[in-house]
């Protein structure tokens, strides 16, 4: 659960459907767009070379290489010319850098991801309709590579877009066959080649079809987990103040537990308890208590560190988990929050009159949940006994060795 590998073969890094979706999603979401970090940012398709960005790229060098190793075969059976390689390598290289330049001069990334692909699609098309042009035998790649270049587009380009590009390479095709024809006047080529773009006119557009309701499958799936993704974070969390619930923080304890009994590394538990709430809720009414409470999650929450974890018990109880953490630094940590709730501007009536009583705790080895949770709500109460507005630490015995040099049970203002 808190060490989840990151999928770095997710179904989005084989097709580019995060950036259709999300732009699908951003017009019925309006508000979430302006937290939003730009799309490539999101894809990975920034100019800075992550390895989201190169593993695209990779993609579309690995498609044309099929392309140029396909026209190789033709050319070994000597079907083209040497010449048509050349211009393909030529238009290979001038078309990365092309688009190297262009993704690095745009520093704003205002360059959204169908745009690119899009271009990408255009550029692979008419790169194979002039090797076409040079060499007319190419015809016979050029149908299931159009097919190739259609299907990479499809999640992100929209479909009429796509459409309306297959109905420009198709009139580019036939200019082509009219080139081939000025030139060679060959009765049965311009009948082959005919042939070829009758067949491309009925089956491109089919496909672009019917890929469209797949691209609507994927879309429906894509949205249906970021619905799933965000009930099980609903789940984790608070309703009211936000920082994880009593049933995660509980499911935590345990986790982290069976991972220092594990790896043998430190563990600490603080239990929290705001003091005389009862006389805030009684004078300021459940509302007024209720915001001091997020106030108070708030604070807490800014004052851990990264790994720590902090979730509400109940009421106005709460518990923080130091995982990796020996006793020191947690109570250094559990006296920072005490001080910042003791000294935060709280206003009107509740001024210099809220705060947290703590108890804290190290985990012995091998000692249950209960134990180790009692000890630090022990510690708690001792607070609480000694005043409030207090930490104390209840050392754990482990086997006569003292974790602390000082007696247990120890307050610290
Ligand atoms: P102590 O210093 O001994 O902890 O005293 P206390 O008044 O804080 O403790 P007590 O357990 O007597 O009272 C806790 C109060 O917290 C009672 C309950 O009504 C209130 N409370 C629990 N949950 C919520 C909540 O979600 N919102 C509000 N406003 N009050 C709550
Ligand atoms: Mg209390
Ligand atoms: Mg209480």
């Amino acid at each position: 659960m808190f060490f989840a590998r990151k999928n770095l073969f997710s179904a989005t890094d084989a097709f580019p459907l995060t950036d259709a979706v999300l732009e699908f999603d951003d017009s019925s979401s309006a508000a979430s767009t302006a937290v939003r970090p730009g799309r490539r940012a999101l894809d990975g398709l920034g100019p800075r070379g992550d390895w989201h960005e190169r593993k695209k790229w990779w993609a579309v060098g690995g498609l044309i290489s099929l392309y140029a190793l396909a026209l190789l075969g033709f050319y070994v059976l000597d079907m083209v010319a040497g010449e048509a390689l050349a211009v393909l390598a030529a238009m290979v290289v001038v078309g990365f850098v092309a688009f190297w330049l262009v993704l690095r001069a745009d520093v704003q990334q205002k360059i959204r991801l169908r745009h690119l692909q899009l271009a990408i699609v255009s550029t692979a098309i008419g790169g194979m309709l002039v090797v076409f042009y040079l060499a007319p035998v190419t015809q016979i790649l050029f149908a299931p590579f159009m097919f190739v270049a259609v299907a990479y587009g499809i999640f992100t380009v929209p479909r009429r877009t796509l459409l309306a590009l297959t109905a420009v390479v198709l009139v580019a095709y036939a200019a082509v066959i009219g080139l081939h024809h000025s030139h060679q006047h060959n009765a049965a080529l311009l009948r082959l080649e005919l042939l070829h773009l009758l067949a491309l006119a009925v089956s491109v557009p089919a496909f672009i079809v019917l890929m469209g309701r797949v691209q609507h499958l994927y879309r429906s799936l894509y949205r249906a987990s970021r619905k799933i993704k965000n009930i099980q974070e609903d789940a984790q969390r608070d309703t009211l103040l936000g920082c994880f619930n009593r049933r995660y923080i509980l499911a935590a304890l345990e986790e982290q537990k069976q991972l220092a009994d594990e790896s043998g590394i430190p563990l600490c538990l603080a239990v929290l308890d705001i003091d005389h709430f009862k006389r805030i809720n009684d004078e300021l009414g459940h509302l007024g208590g209720d915001e001091v409470l997020r106030t108070f999650a708030r604070i807490a929450q800014q004052g851990v560190r990264g790994g720590d974890l902090f979730g509400r018990y109940g009421g106005e109880e709460f518990l923080l988990i130091f995982p990796a953490t020996s006793l020191l630094p947690a109570l250094n940590t559990c006296e920072r929050i005490r001080a910042q709730v003791e000294t935060h501007a709280w206003s009107g009536l509740l001024k210099g009159r809220v705060t947290v009583s703590i108890g804290v705790t190290q985990y012995v080895l091998g000692e249950s949940v209960l134990e180790f949770f009692s000890r630090a709500d022990t510690a708690m109460y001792m607070a609480k006994e000694g005043g409030r507005n207090q930490v104390v630490v209840e050392e754990p015995i482990a086997k006569g060795d003292s974790l602390l040099s000082e007696h247990s049970g120890h307050a610290f203002l």
